[in-house]
């Protein structure tokens, strides 16, 4: 759905014709630059103001969004989305063991929200050390998570890991209450 054309008037001013522009826009974060290509604006002859679609302006706010996860050393929306498939986890699976909502994978993973520094190091942690799960999986006072099977995952992946690479004794057994 377009919601401003070549040719009609401007809602802002109400006496200007809109001219459809397609423009390289530049964004700053911190000081760094960057530029959207692409970037179809309408602009009044009258009284120069530039309206955007609401489509093209989220198409920039994900680019954005993930120009900004760069500058800050953030793992990338696609970043995301691959440590989710190696652990072999729904969104709804992943947000169960790492916290963030039900929503929240979907959200990362589509550029929409920006992962906490927090949430970042444990993706980075799990991305590295898969056995971590089981760490989690330990924690005493935690209602059993069922679909945190970390036997069943490992037998799916195929996961063959050897935890003693890591410097870490690592008996193979979950405390994690099947249910
Ligand atoms: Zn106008």
């Amino acid at each position: 759905m377009t919601m401003f054309g070549n040719g009609s008037i401007c809602p802002v001013c109400g006496a200007g014709e809109l001219k459809e522009k397609t423009i390289d826009e530049r964004f700053t974060y911190k000081g760094r630059e960057m530029t959207v290509p692409n970037y179809v604006i309408y602009e009044c002859g009258t009284c120069e103001e530039a309206l955007v679609e609401p489509a093209t302006a989220k198409r920039a706010e994900k680019i954005l969004k993930d120009f900004s996860r760069q500058i800050d050393g953030l793992l990338s929306s696609a970043d995301i989305k691959r440590i989710r498939k190696k652990l072999a986890f729904t969104q709804e699976q992943m947000a169960e063991v790492c916290g963030g909502g039900l929503k929240g994978f979907a959200r990362y993973e589509s550029g929409q929200v920006i992962q906490s520094k927090g949430m970042d190091n444990l993706l980075r942690i799990l991305d590295e050390l898969p056995f971590a799960l089981d760490i989690i999986n330990r924690r005493p006072s935690r209602v059993p998570a069922k679909v945190v099977n970390i036997m069943d995952y490992r037998q799916r992946r195929g996961f063959n890991y050897n935890a003693h690479s890591y410097g870490v004794k690592y008996t193979g057994k979950s405390n994690c209450t099947m249910g």
